[in-house]
């Protein structure tokens, strides 16, 4: 039988699964639960589900004949797939999952370990984006940020040391949204935003990055979804931190994608048994 990857995450659910030899992909959102339970329902007339992700569990009660498979290497599994798909031949790298919040991991040929995480990340991005501005939808408050300024609301160092020689490089961030005030544009406001949580994110995975001497940085999640602002911004610190930034295209379905594959490998040793 053939199986289903389902990653029913904190926003947003993801399904991957293969018809006519070929692989599916689709997003909802996990607060549409009407909508997950009737593809649930279709798919698992004629496959077995393999469930990953925070609401794995809540799922697995009502589809009780589920499999749940562990968030932590179902993500490191299909980020490897994704790299293999895009002609990587990368054993070992810091795997960056960017999704509601952020989770930071060791990839190696020992496996997959989580070494931290963040509150800040994509709901950081629709939450205090909502707030500042009024936005709610995703691609409005991306597009928003696209056109934005950052350095019209954050204070730089260039803004605090003016004309003397500072110590550290100009265009660093002194203080985050420390020129805002009721003037800001919305576009300014979530560029500013947008950059807050890259800058965060990129120091985190650079002190784990030196820790476990690994310079390859791998980002999947949804938040990077259609969202050049982000990951330009994540890629901007590579010349002072020596870091090379890896966003494989389908880097949403990571998890969904290894909950797949754990599913397709589990059933396939079962048929040799
Ligand atoms: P977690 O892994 O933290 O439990 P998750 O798996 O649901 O959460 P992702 O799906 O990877 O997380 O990413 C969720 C983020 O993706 C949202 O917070 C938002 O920033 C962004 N996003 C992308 N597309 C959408 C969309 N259509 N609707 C809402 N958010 C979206
Ligand atoms: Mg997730």
């Amino acid at each position: 039988m053939s199986v289903v990857g389902v990653d029913a995450g904190g926003t947003l659910t993801k399904i991957v699964y293969k018809e006519n030899g070929r692989l599916h992909f689709k997003t909802f959102s996990s607060e549409q639960q009407e909508n997950v339970l009737q593809w649930l329902t279709l798919l698992a007339k004629h496959h077995k589900l393999y469930i990953t992700g925070g609401k794995a569990e809540k799922w697995g009660e009502t589809f009780p004949q589920a499999h749940i498979v562990g968030e932590f290497i179902a993500v490191c599994s299909g980020a490897k797939l994704l790299l293999k798909e895009e002609k990587s031949d990368l054993k070992q790298f810091i795997l960056i999952n960017i999704g509601t919040g952020t989770s930071i991991f060791k990839v190696d040929e020992n496996g997959c370990e989580r070494l931290l995480g963040s509150g800040l990340g994509g709901g950081t991005f629709m939450g205090l984006g909502g707030l500042l501005t009024g936005e709610s939808d995703y691609y409005e408050l991306v597009r928003l940020s696209k056109e934005g300024k950052r350095e019209l609301v954050d204070l730089s160092v260039r803004d605090v040391y003016e004309a003397m020689n500072s110590p550290v490089p100009e265009h660093l961030t002194a203080s985050n949204f420390a020129k805002g005030d009721s003037s800001s544009k919305k576009e300014d406001k979530l560029r500013a935003l947008t950059n807050m949580i890259a800058e965060t994110i990129i120091l985190l995975a650079s002190q784990a990055s030196q820790a476990h001497k690994l310079e390859h940085f791998v980002f999947i999640g949804s938040t990077l979804k259609s969202n050049p602002a982000l990951k330009e911004d994540l890629t901007q610190f590579q010349e002072l931190l020596s870091y090379t930034p890896i966003f494989p295209e389908k880097g949403a379905y990571a998890g969904s994608l290894g909950a797949f594959e754990i599913g397709r490998e589990a059933e396939h040793s079962q048929n040799r048994q």
